[in-house]
């Protein structure tokens, strides 16, 4: 697989650091507030990367993935925004995680392996602050702050390909700030009154924003790994400043840290930025009370992941109507004939996009087309039961479902409540809060369970449906639901 690295400026052969596996590291959220969708679609570009490369990748089958993504559980942020609701700041940042990890797998989205929280990570950030400071290449602050001495680091602005003096115009010193150069970097910060903190070696304080990537991607990969994954607008100066600080601890010059840098162009909304101050933030609940998680998913992987993509109406009209496309495709044929289609081609072509910088627009046109061939195929009498099963599993290796949602008409003249209610008794995370997205949400709880060979839960849900009117067909092309008249 071929991927852009922005460190190179090419394209680049992914070779593992060690064979058969990967180590992904993605840049998580700050939970001062809700997350919104185009936290979600940034997500879903990893999502798909660690599908494809655990499904695929050499030869003996799916690479081994681990995907750490962290939480930056304490920031100025997060501090001012728990002051203002008299909260504290901590119980304010786990509650926004826990809604954005239901929301994260509301969404389908696989949570990743580790997410590390900065407040539990404390002694390895210190660890490696105190190694930066014996290198010389941090100093001390008599206020008690730790700063990065980016005038040390001879191949700073290498990620942003710019040097020292570009970069410097663009910075200014903060009122307060006792550091030696504009550019330097806070690596920790002495405490400020009411601000919570931790002991260290330079006093109480808590670390600045960069070096926890630095430290968590080295604990949980190791020295060395294979993709660290963000939005272009981390690449200056949080990246660029997570490498300076990964190589400054190991002391080791043209020390990889990660090997490619792949970043993900933002979610615009209408053509504006997505930003609380323009008022024109999409929340992931909203999103989903109106689009399916196969919709949200379609739209993003319409695009080439490192455009900007611009959430417009129109666009998500267009991603629906994509889904409605490959899901008909999937209703049961009864012909005989032998088939005409070429899924092993199709097959064939997907991986090629995809191991092209995960070429998710081309891999989608190879699976419109085999759509295309299997309604001609039912048409012509033939057997298009391999070519769907095809269909099936490369939608699946993108994340996509494609569940039937024909009974939705039918399930509107239910009372929501007792679905809701059976909803929360299970434990399960509904996407929207009508009857169709709840029996759906149930539904995918039931694959789970099956998975998990929790056969009493997947009996649970199927009795505790029926009892309610609905009916479950359990076939190929995963389960139908209907509403008894
Ligand atoms: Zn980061």
């Amino acid at each position: 697989m071929r991927l852009q690295n922005t460190l190179t400026g090419a394209l680049e052969e992914l070779v593992p650091v060690t064979p058969g596996r990967i180590g992904l590291y993605v840049c998580g959220v700050t939970p001062y507030d809700s997350a919104h969708v185009g936290h979600a679609m940034s997500l879903m570009v990893y999502d798909v990367l660690v599908r494809y490369l655990r499904w695929r990748g050499n030869p003996a089958g799916g690479h081994e993935v681990t995907f750490v993504s962290n939480y930056t559980d304490v920031d100025d942020k997060l501090i001012d925004r728990a002051a203002q609701q008299e909260r504290d700041p901590l119980e304010l940042a786990n509650a926004n995680i826990e809604q954005w990890e239901q929301e994260q797998q509301a969404l389908g989205l696989t949570l990743p392996d580790v997410r590390p929280r900065v407040t539990q990570e404390i002694d390895n950030i210190i660890g490696m602050i105190e190694e930066i400071v014996t290198n010389g290449i941090a100093y001390v602050t008599a206020g008690g702050d730790v700063y990065y001495r980016v005038r040390e680091k001879a191949d700073y602005g290498k990620l942003s390909h710019r040097n020292i003096d570009d970069l410097r115009s663009g910075t200014r010193f903060e009122p307060g700030e006792t550091k030696e150069f504009a550019l330097d970097f806070a690596l920790w910060k002495a405490q400020k009154p009411g601000e919570p903190a931790w002991e260290s070696p330079w006093g109480k304080g808590r670390p600045g924003w960069h070096i926890e990537c630095s430290a968590m991607a080295r604990r949980y990969l190791g020295d060395r790994f294979d993709i660290h994954g963000g939005g272009v607008d981390l690449i200056f100066p949080h990246h660029e400043n997570e490498i300076a600080q990964a190589e400054a601890a190991t002391h080791a010059p043209g020390h990889a840290f990660a090997n490619i840098w792949m970043h993900n162009g933002m979610v615009q909304r209408d053509g504006e930025k997505m930003s609380k101050s323009l008022g024109n933030v999409v929340n992931v609940a909203e999103a989903l009370e109106r689009w399916s998680p196969d919709a949200i998913r379609m739209y993003v992987l319409s695009s080439k992941y490192r455009q900007p993509n611009n959430l417009t109406d129109e666009a998500m009209a267009a991603a629906v109507s994509g889904i409605e496309r490959l899901t008909a495709a999937l209703r049961p044929g009864d012909g005989g004939k032998p088939s005409s289609i070429d899924a092993r081609a199709t097959r064939e072509r997907f991986i090629e996009a995809m191991e092209d910088d995960l070429g998710t627009p081309q891999a989608l046109a190879a699976l419109f087309d085999l759509a295309r061939a299997i309604n001609r195929g039912r048409d012509a009498d033939e057997d298009i039961e391999v070519a769907q099963a095809t269909l099936r599993l490369l939608a699946g290796v993108l994340g996509l479902t494609l569940v039937e949602r024909a009974a939705d008409e039918a399930s509107a003249r239910l009372d929501p409540v007792p679905f809701a209610k059976l909803a929360s008794r299970l434990n399960v995370v509904c996407s929207g809060k009508d009857v169709a997205s709840t029996i759906d949400a149930l539904l995918e709880r039931r694959v789970a369970a099956r998975t998990e060979k929790d056969w009493a839960l997947a009996d649970t849900i199927r009795t505790e449906l029926d009892a309610l009117g609905v009916t479950l067909e359990d076939g190929a092309g995963g389960t139908r639901w209907s509403v008894r008249r």
